[in-house]
């Protein structure tokens, strides 16, 4: 019997040293040396050989953090990049050319909406955005050219969710791949690879490091897709750095212990707000009043750190929302141990239009916070008093 995820993200070890380390060992180096000119020359004939060359191609710490990833996922293998967007960037470059077509939810992180609309296009290449939820009138869109469909479920900051089973029943007869962003769940509360997905692109940046250090991204699928792939990164050069491999592998021990905590004190904090008069609309995946509560409990194990709302009040209330805040932090990473409020219409999202915000899933009074792991009572009680003072 496979061990559970959580002894996993523990025990997965690269192979001890002669040091005979009980913790995993950083390899901060960039090169690897031969035992002879022969050994050097067979490193060199093979595409992924089975030694370390370089550590552009590969290293032992950053393979360890991989090949973790690659498990709690459910699936072979996998490439890490030094960011998010070094992990989107690769897989579209990787899996696209000139004439094709990509599928992608309108609500994507705004790097990737950026990629997608300005850098894509240079090398003829178009995308089309759906409506998460409005999953019926996908099946129209595809073209015979698409290759790609690309989504990200809980969505940001709006926490669309969308039936993944739907979207790879739409994608596997099309032979159409589907790339996940699955940043918002980490694998201990979503695994795409069980309903279907063929690739999972992580920002490790958020809650798999999970206290705000390092960047870090990473994509892991079958061996089949994950090949081609590794190529881009090894010869384009957006790897990970041993040093963030080292924090984000160390980080995965805790993950899932972090992940319970975050998801049980964002529920309380979404019940707790449900009926709060100056709110219009809380939402939550695992509030029964959430519009895709059925799928959420289908496809998640727990409903996450993210809980947004909607004040009453608008724009103006957001900033004085903000302003009023004593212990939550305004910063815009989230999937931190510290509790982070951010407010898009006053403050990322300030130069949009109102046509373009709504595109994106941004009103006026939207809120979001991405619920740490400080003591519950604290983390309302500061919410509460900066609603008081809104
Ligand atoms: C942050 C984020 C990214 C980008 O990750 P970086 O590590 O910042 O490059 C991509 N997708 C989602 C959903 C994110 O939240």
């Amino acid at each position: 019997m496979s061990q559970h995820p959580q002894t996993q993200a523990i025990r997965i070890q690269t192979e001890r040293t002669g040091e005979k380390e009980h913790s995993t060992p950083l390899f901060l180096t960039s090169s690897f040396v031969y035992d002879s000119a022969q050994d050097m020359a067979a490193a060199f004939t093979e595409e992924s050989p089975d030694v370390n060359i370089y550590s552009r191609f590969s290293n032992p710490t950053v393979d360890e953090f991989i090949q973790k990833i690659a498990v709690l996922e459910g699936t072979e293998d996998g490439v890490a990049t030094g960011t998010g967007m070094a992990a989107v960037f690769s897989t579209f470059m990787t899996f696209l050319s000139k004439g094709d077509h990509v599928l992608s939810a309108s609500a994507v992180f705004g790097s990737t909406h950026t990629i997608l609309t300005k850098y894509l296009p240079k090398w003829g290449i178009e995308s089309t955005y759906f409506n998460m939820n409005e999953p019926e009138k996908i099946e129209g869109l595809f073209q015979p050219n698409t290759k790609l469909l690309y989504v990200e479920t809980p969505s940001n900051p709006g926490l669309d969710i969308i039936d993944l089973e739907l979207l790879s029943s739409l994608c596997k007869p099309r032979g159409v791949l589907l790339v996940v962003d699955n940043c918002f769940a980490t694998p201990m509360v979503q695994k795409p690879i069980l309903f279907g997905a063929d690739l999972i692109i992580h920002s490790a940046t958020k809650f798999i490091d999970g206290q705000g250090r390092v960047l870090g991204g990473v994509i892991v699928g079958p061996k089949a897709l994950i090949h081609p792939l590794y190529l881009f990164v090894r010869n384009t050069g957006p790897s990970l750095s041993p040093f963030n491999a080292w924090v984000l592998t160390k980080s995965l021990e805790t993950l899932a212990i972090r992940m319970e905590r975050h998801a049980e004190s964002a529920l309380r904090l979404a019940k707790h707000l449900e009926d709060h008069p100056k709110l219009s609309r809380v939402r939550y995946p695992f509030l029964p009043s959430h519009p895709q509560y059925a799928i959420a409990k289908k496809q998640m194990s727990n409903g996450g750190a993210i809980v947004t709302f909607e004040l009453k009040g608008g724009l103006e209330s957001g900033r004085k929302f903000l302003n009023a805040l004593k212990m939550l932090s305004m910063t815009n990473n989230l999937g931190d141990s510290r509790s982070i409020a951010s407010h898009p219409a006053s403050t990322t999202h300030s130069k949009l239009s109102p046509e373009e915000k709504a595109a994106v899933g941004i009103t006026d009074g939207l809120v979001r916070i991405s619920v740490g792991l400080e003591h519950i009572s604290d983390i309302i009680a500061d919410i509460e008093q900066a609603l008081d003072n809104c």
